[in-house]
Parts: structure tokens; C-alpha cells; sequence
């Protein structure tokens, strides 16, 4: 499934090998963890059976090695459970594609440190880290996150409903963190996970899967190439959004939705978008620059743009009027691209 697209039309035009689309979620939790409904093996055969391509099971300081997890007979051979273990402490982090337990404790209470020591880690156990949820609890600040190196990728989206990622009066959206990290300088990519804990129990307020993903352009289905291909931004974030397209070149984007895949996805039973007050319904297409500049916005569902500024980004939003009267929207995001060469 997914197979959306040929390859070249996406990022780098010198990549020869021929490459998919993988539908993923990075971040879920069993009941290893003492909080959360469902054994590893009924999390992972739900992703299965929904169609995801991959799956981080993320738990709080325990390695789940994907060997031990036994689905049911017919397992798809598009399907792969991605080592991982949600690295806990002040700060939160996904440790994805490691080889053992990534170790938590850290003496020190600065947070900047705390995050630089669970990248440190995680890269020991061969993997990547996402910082998990920055608007959760106590807010971490983009001037927190600036002096971490080797960050690459952080949450944008979680779809947790006590983790704020739409800002609240305390704190800002995530968006916001995100343009101030990129406007400085700083390379990393927004992810859209489910953070999911309860798989028995359903309903809008319920914290639920289903609800955030993301889309890997990449040319297997391998834990390591799924893992580089984030590195490098060769995938979006979606709380519904499916793309047909998306190019990613040196100075433009390009994007356009797959209506019919997005439809399909908006049918889910799990999906129930976020609630606005006003708004015109429609597909809208923003590009953002430096600073959460809204540089162009385009009603419909392609379009593309060329920047002067140091990044690019794009955000689609497919604001939905229900039968109720009410509004809900649901969002793609690409990653951005760079013109500063870093
Ligand atoms: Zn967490
Ligand atoms: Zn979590």
C-alpha cells in the first residue's frame, strides 16, 4: 500500500534506487509500562491490521525487542516493528532503530543537558532520538531545545489529549517552537505520532491511536532506511492529510493532496480532527518562512512555491464543516527545506 508515488519526483533528483511511501507511528505504549490497556502483541497486530507499514514500540524505559512480539498467522510483509523504548526522565524521548535499552538516569537537571544526554545515548545504541511532547507538563522552551547537537527531530503533532501540541493559554502552539528552532539555524523535522495508551476503551477524548502518522518516502522497508530517510526529511506529518505529490527541492515545494486517500483516511472511526471556532471550509495550502511567516497561501489541493529565505515549509489544512454545524481541521506538514546550506 502507499505506493503513492515514483521516486524521483521527491527531494533529492540524483536519487537513483526506486523508493515507497510507508505509513508509520513512532510512539505507542503497552501495558509494560503499568498505565496503559494492551500487550505489545495486541498494539502492534492493531497497527497491522489498520494498514501502517512500521511501528516504534515506545515504552517508558523498557527495550521491547521486536522478536518477542508474536503476531497473529498472515503477518503482511509490508510491516515492521522498529526497535525502540521511550527514554524517560525530565525530558522525554522516542530512542528509534536502537540495539538495547537506552539507559534514562542523568545527574544533571538542566534540561538542555538532560536532552543532549539522551541523544548521546540513544546514537551509543545506534539509533535516533525524536524529543517527545515539548508542550507536556512543565513546557520546554525553543531556547532549551537551540543548544542540543544532533537533534534532528522532535513532535510536532502528538495526538495525546494532555500534551497541548495546539498551544493553550500557557503555553504556545507547537508550530511556534518549531519556526523559532528553524528561524536560528537549527535542522529538524516535525513528527506526528499517536502516543497512544488505551486500544480497549474508545472515543474522542479517549487517547486512542489511529490519529497521528507520518509518511517515509524511502527505498526499503528496513528499519535503518526508514530511520535515514527521517534524517534527512524525506517525509511528512498528518493528522489526516494523505499527499499525492510532494518535492522537496533546493529552494521551492511542491505539494498536492490525495483526495480520494485523504477521504478514505477522514472514514477512519478513530480520527476526529481538531475542533475550531470559524474558518471558510476548504484545502488550504500555506507556505512558511522565517519567523511562521505565512508566505503564500493557496485555497486548493496543489500548489507550489519558491522562497528567498533561509527555509521553506509547508502546512495543508483540510477544515471540514460536520453534519452538527461544528469545525474540524486536519492537517498535513513537510518538512522544510534549506537555502543556507545547512
Ligand atoms: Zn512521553
Ligand atoms: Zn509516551
Amino acid at each position: 500500500m502507499q505506493n503513492l508515488l515514483p521516486a524521483l519526483c521527491f527531494s533529492f533528483p540524483l536519487m537513483l534506487f526506486s523508493s515507497n511511501w510507508y505509513k508509520g507511528n513512532t510512539h505507542v505504549h503497552t501495558t509494560l509500562c503499568g498505565h496503559a490497556d494492551s500487550t505489545p502483541e495486541f498494539v502492534a497486530q492493531w497497527y497491522h491490521d489498520q494498514g501502517y507499514n512500521f511501528l516504534v514500540l515506545s515504552e517508558h524505559n523498557k527495550f521491547i525487542d521486536p522478536s518477542t512480539v508474536k503476531l497473529k498467522r498472515d503477518v503482511r510483509t509490508d510491516f515492521l516493528l522498529v526497535p525502540g523504548e521511550e527514554v524517560t526522565a525530565a525530558v522525554h524521548s522516542t530512542a528509534m532503530n536502537i540495539s538495547r535499552l537506552v539507559p534514562w538516569h542523568h545527574k544533571d537537571k538542566n534540561r538542555s543537558k538532560v536532552m543532549q544526554n539522551h541523544v548521546d545515548e540513544i546514537s551509543k545504541a545506534g539509533g535516533a532520538m525524536i524529543l517527545n511532547h515539548p508542550n507536556f507538563g512543565r513546557r520546554i522552551h525553543s531556547h532549551e531545545i537551540l543548544p542540543v547537537k544532533n537533534l534532528y527531530m522532535f513532535e510536532l503533532y502528538n495526538a495525546h489529549p494532555g500534551v497541548h501540541s495546539f498551544g493553550n493559554a500557557h503555553r504556545p502552539n507547537l508550530e511556534q517552537v518549531w519556526d523559532a528552532l528553524l528561524e536560528k539555524g537549527m535542522k529538524i523535522y516535525g513528527v506526528s505520532s499517536d502516543d497512544a495508551h488505551k486500544l480497549q476503551k474508545w472515543g474522542e477524548k479517549e487517547n486512542n491511536p489511529g490519529r497521528g502518522w507520518i509518511m517515509v518516502n524511502s527505498h526499503e522497508l528496513t528499519s535503518d532506511a526508514i530511520t535515514q530517510s527521517m534524517l534527512r526529511g524525506d517525509f511528512y506529518s498528518s493528522s489526516g492529510i494523505m499527499l499525492e505529490k510532494l518535492v522537496r527541492g533546493d529552494n521551492h515545494i511542491e505539494v498536492s493532496v490525495d483526495k480520494d486517500e485523504t477521504a478514505r483516511e477522514l472514514e477512519s472511526e478513530f480520527i476526529f480532527g481538531r475542533p475550531v471556532k470559524k474558518g471558510v471550509p476548504g484545502t488550504f495550502i500555506d507556505f512558511i518562512g522565517p519567523g511562521g511567516e505565512v508566505l503564500k497561501t493557496v485555497q486548493g489541493i496543489s500548489a507550489s512555491f519558491e522562497t528567498e529565505g533561509i527555509y521553506l515549509r509547508t502546512k495543508i489544512t483540510l477544515r471540514v464543516k460536520k453534519e452538527d454545524g461544528s469545525l474540524r481541521e486536519y492537517y498535513a506538514w513537510t518538512q522544510p527545506v534549506f537555502t543556507d546550506g545547512r
